[in-house]
């Protein structure tokens, strides 16, 4: 299995000379195994140009794509409507996403492309689109494709997925806070609540779940949003910086892991400063850490034993 990134900012897009290199699309990364089969995890504005390519490959034939959603706030999504296979007709799209009904799910998705939005509504697009609800630790199948869903700390609620093929695997843990300070219960309206007991053993268990789904994956492409002195101010945002990720990966015994999800602030020469300060603490800790670009390909080691 290989996976590619096409967007790997968070919350906003940030094109421009200052981010050339790194690339300014949200997130949106393509998992493919050696037999041609993909999906898609995440739909955000990098989604369009990975539409794009697989419309090319299918040379106009009606296809069939799995997009696995780890939440639906804009930076996850705002690629869909630009997807160019969706207007091929006879193309089927399935869309998987922690909702509490996969109704819900429809109209969400459909109140992106509202006319007041977009010109084109949901139903009038060619694609027949298909919503899937997916649930934390309910494993499912795609194809060759095995996804594990896993809880996350965010905002309003996110999924990270494991996804195992051709005997290798690797996880998207996209978008979420820590597991000590603040738990996200919904959204936040006036900051970080104190802890209630609770909290802390629902911050526990989500944190346990996670290590444990994480055992034996040789890629974590992780949420490294804030640096530290960032999260400092913004422990309510429902971000992590590399330190936070690194200490998971070391427990959960991750051979690599990829620094995502990039503040939109951080420009090209703050970024090679990020990725040469964790490369080398990474190096410490016996972890390879790579720092995500727009167009970087990463073949997934085989699982550990
Ligand atoms: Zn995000
Ligand atoms: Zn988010």
């Amino acid at each position: 299995m290989q996976i590619t990134f096409w967007g790997v900012r968070g919350s906003y897009p940030v094109p421009g000379a200052a981010t050339v290199r790194y690339g300014g699309q949200t997130s949106c990364v393509e998992a493919r195994t050696e037999s041609g089969e993909t999906i898609i995890v995440d739909a955000g504005t990098g989604m369009r140009q990975l539409g794009n390519k697989l419309a090319r490959e299918a040379a106009g034939a009606p296809g069939q794509y799995h997009v696995l959603l780890s939440h639906v706030h804009w930076d996850h999504i705002q690629g869909l409507p630009f997807f160019s296979p969706a207007y091929i007709p006879g193309t089927k799209i399935s869309v998987y996403a922690l909702l509490t009904a996969a109704d819900e799910l429809n109209q969400v998705i459909g109140g992106i492309t509202r006319h007041e939005f977009f010109p084109m509504p949901l139903e009038a697009v060619p694609a027949n689109f298909n919503f899937i609800q997916v649930e934390p630790g309910v494993d499912f199948v795609i194809g060759r494709f095995h996804v594990t869903p896993i809880a996350l700390n965010h905002p309003f609620g996110s999924v990270g997925y494991r996804i195992d093929a051709d005997g290798s695997s690797w996880a998207y843990v996209a978008d979420t806070a820590p597991f000590d300070k603040v738990l996200h219960k919904q959204h936040f309206l006036s900051g970080p609540e104190p802890l209630s007991p609770d909290d802390v053993s629902a911050l526990t268990s989500m944190r346990d779940a996670l290590l444990q789904r994480l055992k034996g994956v040789d890629t974590v492409v992780y949420d490294t949003h804030f640096l530290p002195e960032e999260y400092a101010r913004f422990p309510h945002y429902g971000h992590s910086t590399p330190d936070q990720a690194l200490v998971i990966c070391k427990e959960a015994g991750v051979r690599r892991l990829v620094l995502y999800h990039h503040a939109p602030s951080h420009t090209d020469d703050q970024m090679d400063k990020i990725a040469a300060d964790y490369l080398a603490k990474g190096a410490a800790l016996g972890i390879e850490v790579l720092t995500s670009f727009e167009g970087m390909t990463l073949p997934i080691g085989p699982e550990a034993k």
